[in-house]
């Protein structure tokens, strides 16, 4: 809004008149006094003055405008009767956006100076506009930095009161804080600590992961800085803010004590696998025999009894050849002993098998597809016992029902082997973990006996001969677990 301030009506109202036809929005103030008063309530783009007036001259009302912090930036336009009246004008007032127009007024340059003036207002605006965004954003940045601070300061408190190692880091594993422990096992803040010459630097493994955004979680062995021996650590790095890849954290805890039972658990198993595998076929040898000679009899009781005893030792037999194979698998010496064989041969001696144990069943066993005269190359006798297991489950959790099928498909370049059964099946979101050591189907863990190992064992098997080992199932309906071997795979290192 512009402000015209003369003593006489006439003329203000013919500039009026002319600014508003210039669609300027306009106010005015007949004296000094009103002057004042108005400026000082309204904020106004721009003053046209008129120096001559009684009681206050616009010379007077410019010094008393320029001493308000308010208004000392608002342009004037004197409005003076001779010219020689401007070398006053600047007295007081050194804003800058000081003018004057002559009377008698030319409307064309007042409309000229009014529109610079004008203008020059509406960009210092816009600017100062610019300023307050700008001012208000760096506020809420220094106060945003302000809180970040405080979080880490509060997130290394925490750090520090950890019974861990702690660290943070980015993602190409600079590190920036440490916490006390850290110093136990490295000498410096910015070194990882060293790791056994068997295990990965945790700085290439930091690379291989938060690289990539993927979190790191591995178990590595690593040596205090006074000790010989190196002790296992569990060592996790994770996002500090989901989705971030620059700012990570990580902690060491210690898993050795866990590490050495774990180990003398395993030699345990191993050791008493052993020595309950001797005794047990001396057993199973005098229960043969006895067999032989009661089987002369097949009548008297003693027959079925020693039939039922043989049973439950085959079953003693097959946990404790399962606990020696798990043993084997731990410690990395499962022989698998490769060469070429019918596979027909195997699937035979497997079923043989089964239906040899489970002749008091009411299970009917079906054959599906032809493998006359293909030959596989691999372990036939570990092979085989993928199969018994398999067959060995169906029955277990197929009892009651009917028939079992083993398939036999070749596919492209590789040989399928399915065992389909009707029996209770696996809830959908357990069948991968069946795989894995020592699980069992929890729903149905008490019902049938177990350890949990025999599905590992074979997928251990299966993985040593390139084939992949899977379960389709729906809870309830069936089962059906297979196992692939590749029909020419690719020769083994040795
Ligand atoms: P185990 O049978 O001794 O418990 P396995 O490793 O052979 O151990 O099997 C692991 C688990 O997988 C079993 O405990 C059972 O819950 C589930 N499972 C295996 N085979 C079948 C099947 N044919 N039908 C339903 N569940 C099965």
């Amino acid at each position: 809004m512009i402000l015209i301030v003369d003593d006489n009506p006439d003329n203000i109202f013919s500039l009026q008149k002319l600014l508003e036809s210039k669609n300027f929005k306009v106010d005015t103030a007949h004296s000094g006094e009103e002057a004042l008063k108005k400026i000082l309530k309204h904020n106004y783009a721009l003053i046209i003055l008129d120096v001559q007036m009684p009681d206050m001259d616009g010379f007077e009302v410019a010094e008393n405008i320029a001493g308000f912090s308010k208004t000392k930036e608002t342009p004037i336009i004197f409005l003076s009767a001779v010219n020689t009246d401007k070398r006053f004008i600047t007295k007081g007032y050194n804003s800058g956006g000081l003018d004057y127009v002559t009377k008698p007024v030319d409307p064309d340059i007042l409309m000229l100076k009014v529109k610079t003036f004008y203008r020059l207002y509406e960009q210092t605006q816009a600017l100062k506009e610019i300023q307050q965004t700008l001012e208000l954003e760096v506020e809420r940045r220094k106060q945003a930095q302000k809180e970040l601070r405080s979080k880490v300061d509060y997130l290394h408190t925490l750090l520090e009161s950890l019974p861990q190692i702690a660290f943070s880091c980015d993602y190409q594993g600079n590190i920036d804080f440490v916490n006390g422990r850290w110093f136990q096992f490295s000498d410096s803040a910015s070194s990882f600590p060293e790791t056994h010459p068997d295990d990965m630097p945790i700085a290439t493994a930091l690379n291989e992961s938060l690289g990539f955004g993927r979190p790191l979680e591995m178990e590595v062995r690593i040596r205090k800085r006074d000790v010989m021996d190196y002790s296992y650590q569990l060592l996790r790095v994770w996002p500090i803010l989901e989705n971030s890849k620059n700012n990570w954290i990580g902690t060491f805890t210690d898993i050795d004590a866990q590490k050495r039972a774990e180990k003398e658990k395993d030699e345990f198993l191993s050791i008493a696998s052993h020595e309950l595998k001797t005794p047990l076929t001396s057993i199973k040898a005098y229960m043969q025999l006895l067999d032989r000679k009661l089987k002369l009899d097949r009548e008297c009781a003693e027959a079925k009894y020693v039939s039922r005893v043989q049973g439950q030792v085959e079953k003693l037999n097959s946990l404790i050849t399962d606990l020696l194979d798990l043993s084997k698998i731990d410690n990395g010496k499962l022989g698998i002993n490769k060469k070429m064989f019918l596979l027909e041969h195997m699937v035979q001696n497997a079923i043989d098998s089964i239906v040899q144990t489970h002749d008091q069943s009411n299970m009917n066993l079906y054959r599906e597809g032809d493998i006359s005269g293909l030959m596989v190359y691999g372990d036939e006798i570990r092979l085989e016992q993928v199969l018994v297991n398999f067959l060995t489950n169906a029955y277990k959790y197929a009892a009651g029902t009917e028939k079992v099928i083993v398939q036999c498909t070749v596919i492209n370049d590789f040989v399928k082997v399915s065992v389909i059964d009707f029996g209770i099946g696996i809830p959908a979101n357990k069948q991968k973990e069946v795989f894995d050591k020592f699980y069992r189907v929890e729903e149905t863990s008490f019902d049938f006996q177990g350890l949990g190992i025999g599905l590992y064992i074979c997928s251990e098997i299966i993985r040593s001969h390139q084939g992949e080992i899977a379960v389709e199932s729906s809870a309830g309906k069936g089962a059906t677990f297979y196992f692939t071997l590749p029909l020419n795979p690719v020769t083994d290192v040795k």
